[in-house]
């Protein structure tokens, strides 16, 4: 029997079994059916040629913003996934118990790409950017537990944004409840780190082998790296528990100091996710390729940057056959360029590091689907003219000046191919 699809000849990274090096990949249906040095393009109705092309499975983003119409933070999922290599986003808590059947029903059901949710502890969910929890009535329990067990299929944990203006006045409170949901669950927590009030010092012990920290890199006040660089022994304890540690690098939580000085402690995150939103996507976050790119700018390699969007955001999802090329798994895998030039790559504090690399896709594809390249959807108004007591006129100016030096990846990828040819 013929297969659907062939890739044929390119480059293949696959941590999660360790196949790394030249070969081929072929589906049947949705399943990944055969990977080989070798395998005949006569074998296959559809051959897609990779040579020069890194192949990975798809990308699996653990924290991004996906409910596009419905709020401050949403983008449209499909052609942001098709142009980068996602094939499974993971929302992080912009619907809430009142509003889940909706972010099910008008995205997760009619996107091409997979999408599941972390549930907000708040009841509305993410609709402006921020006070969320600063009415603690709205992080109700027994109803977060009551809409979850309805819609467990496309859950993968409770989230709680933790900060002075997300929880306002009320402490840890809202960490607290979200860890009730949690354990009446049986799932993990996100959460989400940025200015204290309440310091971390008085949530982070309570998180349990598991759970999430996002931001883990930021250099925003509730960092986990004290000014000397070394890991703060709240954290370092929350380490040693099992707490995951998640880069959502966002708008304004990725610092390439506190990176540094994390790999040079050793530590590494486990995961490396976008924190996809109306803001971030302008840059200078850009996409989930342009993040794995400033990880091999601070030295990781391929290989490891690959399994921090791979095999280690299906092993903390418990996603069985995603995150890997293994034969029987869904057919979710992406295609790559790997320029290689000197590329300026900026974090969200302005600092800039020269890449050597700048990973680009090229094919995404979704259970056995090539997924159709569409031009992306327009920006929110806000994101893009509308001036937020000047945090958010800043940020525009920055990605406008990012545009003006040429350092977005679309004009990079050109002047990179160039310098390296
Ligand atoms: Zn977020």
């Amino acid at each position: 029997m013929r297969f659907d699809l062939l890739i044929k000849g390119g480059e293949i990274v696959d941590p999660a079994t360790g196949y790394s090096g030249p070969g081929d990949v072929a589906m049947r249906r949705d399943r990944v059916a055969a990977v080989a040095r070798d395998i005949p393009s006569e074998s296959a109705f559809r051959v897609i040629d990779a040579s020069g092309l890194l192949v990975t499975p798809g990308l699996i983003d653990l924290h991004a913003h996906v409910w596009h119409g419905a709020g401050y933070y949403g983008i449209d999922a499909d052609p942001i996934a098709a142009a980068s290599g996602v094939t499974s986003w993971v929302d992080a808590g912009s619907a809430g118990a009142f509003t889940l059947e909706g972010l099910r029903r008008y995205i997760i059901e009619q996107s091409q790409v997979r999408i599941a949710a972390f549930l907000n502890i708040f009841c509305i969910g993410l609709v402006a950017w921020d006070y969320e929890l600063t009415n603690i009535e709205l992080a109700d329990v027994a109803l977060f537990e009551m809409v979850a067990n309805r819609h467990r299929d496309i859950l993968c944990g409770v989230k709680v944004r933790m900060g002075a203006t997300t929880v306002g006045s009320n402490g840890i409170e809202p960490v607290r409840r979200a860890l009730q949901a949690a354990e009446r669950c049986d799932m993990p927590i996100m959460v989400h780190i940025a200015h204290p009030p309440p310091g971390i010092d008085e949530f982070l012990p309570l998180l349990r082998a598991g759970d999430i920290i996002t931001h883990c890199f930021t250099g925003l006040p509730m960092k986990l790296f004290d000014d000397d660089g070394r890991l703060i022994d709240v954290a370092r304890r929350a380490v040693d528990a099992g707490v995951i540690l998640d880069i959502g690098h966002g708008a304004g939580s990725f610092a390439f100091k506190t990176a540094e000085a994390a790999l040079a402690a050793g530590i590494k995150p486990h995961a490396i996710s976008t924190d996809m939103h109306q803001m971030s996507v302008a840059g200078p976050m850009f996409d989930l390729p342009t993040c794995l790119s400033k990880f091999l700018a601070l030295g990781l390699g391929v290989r490891d940057v690959v399994a921090m969007a791979t095999e280690a955001p299906a092993r903390i999802l418990r996603y069985e056959d995603r995150g890997t090329l293994r034969v029987g798994a869904l057919a979710d895998i992406a295609l790559f360029r790997l320029h290689e030039g000197a590329f300026p790559l900026y974090d969200n504090t302005g600092v800039m590091r020269t890449g050597r690399y700048l990973l680009r896709n090229v094919e995404t594809i979704v259970g056995g689907r090539v997924l159709e390249r569409s031009p992306a959807s327009p920006r929110a108004i806000w994101a893009e003219h509308w001036d937020r007591g000047g945090t958010n006129a800043r940020m525009r100016q920055f990605q406008c000046e990012l545009v003006a030096r040429g350092h977005t990846p679309e004009q990079m990828c050109g002047c990179g191919a160039a310098a390296s040819g």
